[in-house]
């Protein structure tokens, strides 16, 4: 990607397709002149005229022959308050997409160019408004299904992360300066931190590194889900189980076993955490050869699952297959559903025995949705009592910045040990130098525009 910063640039910045309102946002130096070269403004109003954060009613045209496009509601902001830090302009359109795609057009002809995904943010991140951890919580702010990966997603824009960041950086940055000081100023009377203080300094930077990097654990689940799977032998209701937690028809439903032939996978979110769950093929010996490729699937999806919803018939007797389907769900924890408790429990029900790693019995009836809110309180307790605290929102939930956190624990317990084993400042100080740096690709101080570029090719284009 080659950075340009000083052309205007524009794009559509409302989702495609019908809508209410389409906005058109516009960035650059000449965002306000080339707006008004297709804008008429209500009682002869101009925009070069108004001041910044102001509204304007007015018509669109196209300058080539006078016709009128759309009535528009034009915003104009001036740099640097902007979410750019350039001029801004935003032409809200009526929404229909000949009139949203004439007016892009049209802004283009005039001399803007088309935004490439996530411009607008990378522009706000060159010019110093946002670092480069906000700027990436934007794509996850746009990317979250759920209220948690929300609620981490505002943390990190607002600059949580990058705070967290700048205060161990602070510190090692101090370290730094107190080992170089003792290298330049060896033979000189100049106070500088003993060896034993810089020492303790850096163990105590290392260790938030360590606990900023445990949580991206949390982080993990919150941002790809629990690894969860549905299984027991066809008929037993594990697609209406599903349905039942997803609260949507999905999943087919049948009466003849062995429909859900694919593993189906659906994300969703159980008091607020995510689940990514999936339905699999009845386990049971089969003759049809469909079927077998599905048994084999949920045999696999057992295998990779972290959370296993094991689901028997709770009206009929307990039979050989559900026996053998429990013993061989080894995940932990796993769960024992017994559905259909609408209709009366069969008396074996209660004599069946678990292994340890079944830490709960659920009684639900998919079919009237008795049981699964508390069927959802199980998972969320066996998962997250205590464990997911929103009140501490910073958590990692980058890969990126993992991988890079981790590499600065690294770096950091280097410094230390070479610092103790007395090894010139000059070595400690080079392994410092990495600390910081690996911190400062996580805020973008010391990032390549090769990263850059994969970073903001995530984004959708208008962001
Ligand atoms: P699967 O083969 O395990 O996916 O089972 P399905 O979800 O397709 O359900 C099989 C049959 O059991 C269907 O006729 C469902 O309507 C019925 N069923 C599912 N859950 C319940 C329940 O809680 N109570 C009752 N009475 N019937 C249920």
């Amino acid at each position: 990607m080659s950075i340009i910063v000083n052309d205007t640039i524009a794009a559509i910045s409302t989702a495609a397709g019908q809508g209410g309102i389409g906005i058109i946002r516009l960035s650059g130096p000449a965002a306000i002149d080339i707006a008004e070269k297709m804008f008429k403004g209500n009682k002869g109003a101009t925009l070069a005229g108004r001041k910044s954060h102001s509204l304007l009613l007015g018509t669109i045209y196209d300058p080539a022959d006078g016709s009128d496009v759309d009535q528009a509601l034009i915003a104009v902001m001036r740099a640097p308050g902007t979410y750019t830090r350039e001029d801004v302009v935003e032409i809200n359109c009526h929404g229909g997409v000949a009139a949203i795609e004439k007016t892009l057009n049209l802004v283009c002809a005039a001399g803007a160019r088309p935004a490439a995904p996530g411009e607008f943010t990378l522009r706000a991140y060159l010019n110093g408004r946002i670092d480069l951890a906000q700027a990436e919580a934007v794509v996850d702010i746009i990317n979250s299904r759920t209220e948690a990966q929300l609620r981490v997603a505002v943390d990190q824009l607002e600059g949580g992360l990058s705070q967290k960041i700048g205060r161990i950086s602070d510190a090692l940055v101090e370290a730094l300066a107190q080992l170089e000081a003792a290298v330049d100023f060896s033979d000189e009377d100049i106070e500088v931190l003993p060896v034993d203080d810089i020492g303790r300094m850096l163990r105590e930077a290392h260790k938030e590194l360590i606990a900023l990097g445990e949580t991206s654990n949390r982080g993990r689940i919150l941002r790809e889900g629990i690894d969860a799977a549905i299984v027991g032998l066809p008929n037993v209701g594990k697609s209406s189980l599903l349905n039942a937690l997803l609260r949507e028809e999905r999943a087919i439903v049948t009466a003849v076993p062995g429909t859900t032939r694919d593993v189906i996978e659906e994300a969703i979110s159980i008091k607020g955490v995510p689940l990514r769950i999936k339905d699999t093929a009845g386990i049971r010996h089969s003759v049809d050869e469909v079927e077998i490729i599905g048994v084999e699937l949920s045999r696999r999806t057992i295998k990779t699952a972290t959370l296993v919803l094991c689901v028997i018939d709770g009206s009929r007797p307990i039979s050989a297959g559900d026996i053998g389907l429990v013993e061989e769900v080894k995940s932990e924890p796993a769960v024992l559903v017994i559905n259909k408790a609408d209709l009366p429990e069969d008396k074996s029900v209660a004599g069946l025995e678990l292994p340890q790693n079944f830490k709960a019995r659920a009684r639900v009836s998919a079919l009237t949705g008795d049981g699964i809110d508390e069927l959802e309180t199980t998972i969320e307790k066996l998962f997250f009592a205590g464990e997911i605290d929103m009140s501490d929102k910073t958590l990692i939930t980058n890969a990126r910045h993992a991988q890079l956190i981790e590499r600065a624990v690294g770096a950091t317990r280097e410094a230390f040990e070479l610092l103790e084993a007395s090894m010139p400042e000059e070595v400690v100080a080079t392994v410092l130098k990495d600390a910081l740096s690996d911190l400062g690709e996580i805020t973008g101080e010391t990032v390549s525009e090769d990263i850059l570029g994969r970073i903001f090719s995530r984004f959708c284009i208008g962001k």
